[in-house]
């Protein structure tokens, strides 16, 4: 629990206090000390120290052991969970992905094993001062993402530190250095060999920023489009106009199935299926990814939807983000934007309570009715269901004379 106004600065300045006091070096590093100086809220504030992690243990009893990262260990204060982790040098990577041993290092090892200038700097919040090793300063002042140290090994070392590139472009604003694009350019191809679950995490960032476009069209120049995953090839039309439609969904943070329904929705919906168990999303997110792909269309052509069917379609958790997909759709191509408000008007006319109303006969009344169970019975209950949400019949009489109809015939 967060208690009171002190936020997760306060915690890591308290760690950072308690470190120092221990006659340590503990600094801020990373993200947070670029997002500090150019004047953005960071996301959380990460510590480094020359204590080793059973010296932080020694500090900060409590302290509990990041699993999966090495030397990072979780200091809980003010409700707010702080890393911190002790400086390190990473070793030599064969896989693509990690180092295949790390040991404990220096400052200026821990500043140069980062990815990109801009997030190898350090902080000094009790001197304020910007501890500095590797130029990040002036790339941070010049809008400049580049990798530290030569941009071939980077990335070859490392192959998601492409899509980190272009994330933090898009996001920040900034120009990738030509070497370092040049970099991404010819080992793009590479990206297929990490997980997919990494690239699914990182372009699911790109695609929900406000700043989407950017991040797609990077990804279209730098060719990282083309390796995403096989399942889905690039075809320049088709991302051409998934520019456009991601240009024109709001600017502002949305879910990830609205962006990636945007990114996919002029392809057929298996094969937007496809490409999520590619991604492997979850099956609630592919789910919604597909079923806004498929009613596109539908919506699109919504005077032709019976009142039952645009029911049906509004009874879904993504109906929102489908509305918000037609306009991006529309806005993309320049087109007149009369579809969408016609569909967003015929919706806010319809009450809530008659968008999913409870069925008026069950199929235990149908039983009782004298049918044996069996798929007749379904096929009944939805008809009936239907006549309800098209209002042709209201009541529970009139339910049960459409059942008897039907049962006869
Ligand atoms: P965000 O605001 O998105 O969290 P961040 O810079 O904090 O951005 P993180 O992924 O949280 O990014 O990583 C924290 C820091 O760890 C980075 O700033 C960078 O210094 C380092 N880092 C993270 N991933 C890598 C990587 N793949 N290779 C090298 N350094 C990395
Ligand atoms: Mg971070």
């Amino acid at each position: 629990m967060n208690t009171g106004s002190h936020d997760a600065l306060d915690a890591a300045l308290h760690a950072i206090k308690k470190l120092r006091a221990g006659g340590h070096v503990a600094l801020l590093a990373g993200g947070c000390v670029r997002d500090r100086l150019l004047n953005r809220r960071p996301k959380d504030y990460d510590v480094v120290t020359d204590a080793t992690p059973t010296r932080v243990k020694e500090l900060f009893p409590r302290a509990r052991q990041v699993g999966a990262k090495f030397g990072v260990m979780l200091v809980r204060k003010f409700g707010h969970d702080i890393e911190v982790a002790t400086f390190r040098s990473d070793g030599p990577y064969t896989d693509g992905r990690h180092p295949d041993a790390v040991t404990f290092g220096t400052d200026v090892e821990d500043a140069r094993r980062r990815d990109f200038t801009i997030n190898g700097l350090f902080f000094d919040p009790i001197d304020e001062r910007v501890i500095d090793y590797v130029d990040g300063r002036s790339d941070l002042e010049a809008g400049v993402i580049r990798t530290i140290g030569d941009p071939h090994r980077r990335f070859a070392e490392d192959h998601l530190r492409m899509l980190r590139a272009v994330r933090f472009a898009a996001r920040l604003g900034f120009e990738i250095e030509p070497g370092t694009a040049e970099a991404i350019k010819r080992l793009a191809s590479h990206l297929e060999s990490i997980s997919t679950e990494r690239v699914w995490t990182e372009l699911e960032m790109i695609l929900t920023d406000p700043t989407r476009v950017q991040g797609w069209t990077l990804l279209m120049e730098t060719g990282l489009r083309g390796h995403l995953t096989p399942t889905w090839p690039p075809m320049r039309d088709e991302d051409m106009a998934t520019q456009n439609r991601l240009g024109a969904l709001p600017h502002r943070p949305v879910s990830a199935g609205l962006a990636l329904a945007a990114a996919l929705c002029g392809r057929r919906p298996d094969d937007a299926g496809n490409v999520c168990r590619a991604l492997r999303l979850s099956n609630r997110l592919s789910k919604a990814v597909v079923w806004m792909v498929r009613s596109l269309p539908a919506v699109h052509k919504e005077h032709s939807l019976e009142i039952a069917d645009f029911k049906l379609l509004m009874a879904e958790e993504s109906w929102p983000d489908l509305l918000e997909l037609l306009r991006g759709e529309l806005a993309g191509t320049g087109a007149d934007l009369g579809p969408y408000e016609r569909v967003r008007d015929r919706a806010a006319a319809i009450p809530a309570a008659s968008v999913t109303p409870p069925p008026l006969v069950t199929g235990d009344d149908l039983c009782d009715m004298g049918m044996s169970p069996g798929r007749r019975i379904g096929e009944i209950l939805e008809a009936i269901y239907r006549a309800q949400l098209n209002e042709h019949i209201t009541d529970r009489e009139q339910a049960v004379t459409m059942a008897r109809k039907l049962m006869g015939s």
